[in-house]
């Protein structure tokens, strides 16, 4: 299993891809429903964006099924469309996942919030991801190569997302928080500070603790400061193209590339393994992390 090797070389930066969010809304998706239905909508557009991210050379690309659990697409009045979303989602992938690259089974929040703010219970939530992770797992396993569960601010969810896909997969699993740096601190949404998650993450024995999103790359180096003295676990980092602005009613991302590629770069001489972007961050973005990390070796 190639994912296991790149972690334990100590010479490799494993690079992932960028947002595929963003590449389709540059390619005029604009529905207010989940970008998730596009696999079976306009599966030509998804490979496409796909393609993109492994042509500019990231090592392993995600599905695009962040909002395809049971209980988000429910919301969206589409779960009738579980089972076909996830099957072309990793169809899609699959048909232009080059060779010795990887793909990523992505798994996002549920948007089900916990008592009192929600509904959301444990079980509730594991057998929401249980639907999707049994068909992203494929037919005798032939599915992701590994996982990454992302996006999550609740550390009672992330735990019924990991426990989902534990029941059904022994394939590596990357677990990421969205963690925003406050008064306080480091701490998610929902109020777990940055020690809590990182002692659930290695409760459940992932293989990589990481975090995406908020805040912009630049606070993305204090954080990692931060967890690097907290765990001695692989670490992911996915962060956004710097602070979203409304531009014409549409958030932008104006932060340059040479800035998240320079923060990034701090991020990966702190150590982190996995590097990669989250809202805002292009193919362009992947492809200059991928001509800096081949500089260096
Ligand atoms: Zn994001």
């Amino acid at each position: 299993m190639s994912f296991i090797k790149w972690l334990k070389d100590p010479a490799r930066v494993i690079l992932g891809d960028g947002s595929s969010g963003t590449e389709l809304i540059k390619k005029g998706f604009t529905s207010g429903k989940p970008p998730d239905i596009l696999n079976i909508q306009n599966p030509e557009t998804v490979k496409s964006v796909l393609k993109s991210f492994y042509l500019a050379g990231a090592d392993m690309v995600q599905t695009i099924t962040l909002n395809a659990n049971y209980l988000n697409l429910r919301k969206h009045k589409m779960a009738d469309k579980l089972k076909e979303i996830n099957k072309l989602a990793l169809q899609n992938i699959k048909e232009v996942c080059p060779k010795g690259k990887l793909i990523v089974g992505e798994i996002g929040p549920s948007s089900e919030f916990r008592d009192p703010l929600g509904s959301g219970t444990f079980e509730k939530w594991r057998e929401g991801f249980l639907k999707q992770v049994e068909i992203l797992e494929g037919d005798d396993g032939e599915g992701v190569n590994l996982w990454h569960a992302m996006g999550f601010i609740d550390i009672e969810e992330m735990h019924a997302a990991l426990s989902a896909i534990k029941e059904v997969s022994s394939k590596p699993i990357i677990a990421s928080f969205i963690i925003n740096k406050g008064k306080k601190g480091f701490y998610t949404l929902m109020g777990n500070s940055l020690i809590q998650c990182i002692q659930l993450l290695e409760k459940e024995e992932v293989d990589v603790i990481g975090a995406n999103c908020d805040p912009g790359s630049t606070l993305f180096i204090d954080l990692v400061r931060e967890a690097i003295e907290l765990t001695d676990y692989p670490l992911s980092v996915k962060p956004n193209a710097g602070k979203p602005t409304l531009q014409d009613f549409k958030t932008v991302y104006n932060q340059p590339i040479e800035v998240f590629v320079r923060d990034i770069t701090s991020i990966i001489k702190l150590g982190v393994k996995i590097v990669g972007g989250c809202c805002g961050t292009s193919p362009n973005h992947i492809q200059s992390l991928r001509k800096w990390i081949d500089s260096q070796s």
